[in-house]
């Protein structure tokens, strides 16, 4: 997708700071971070929400969420984490090519506003 900016990031044609890469996923903290850790997954297809997983491109989303376990370990998150997918306007999703945020470090509310 040309004009989508985690195409973008991926391509490296916008800067980020990486977290974690492999063939399938992107892994790079959120530029407006919400908790002392917070980055965001996102597959390296297109995929626009999590309202377009499909039986052909669903796969990649059970290899996000081993990343985010394997990542939880590796960075120490042992009293928790959150993975949040806004999808739609209505949930507020700003960049409409799917992602995971991944949000750690402090306590969490339930249920988020
Ligand atoms: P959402 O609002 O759920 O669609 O999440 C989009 C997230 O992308 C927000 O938390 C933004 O802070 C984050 N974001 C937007 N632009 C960038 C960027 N250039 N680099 C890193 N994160 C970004
Ligand atoms: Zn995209």
């Amino acid at each position: 997708m040309d004009d989508c900016l985690f195409c973008k990031i991926i391509k490296g044609e916008i800067p980020s700071t990486k977290v974690y890469e492999d063939e399938l996923c992107y892994a790079f903290n959120d530029i407006a971070p919400t908790a002392p850790v917070h980055f965001l997954v996102i597959p390296k297809e297109h995929i626009t929400s999590a309202a377009e997983i499909t039986p052909e491109n669903s796969a990649v989303v059970g290899h996000i969420f081993e990343v985010i376990a394997k990542l939880s370990k590796e960075m120490g998150m042992t009293e928790g984490f959150r993975v949040v997918s806004n999808c739609g306007d209505c949930a507020g999703q700003t960049v409409k090519h799917l992602h995971f945020h991944v949000l750690s470090g402090r306590e969490f509310t339930w249920p988020a506003g």
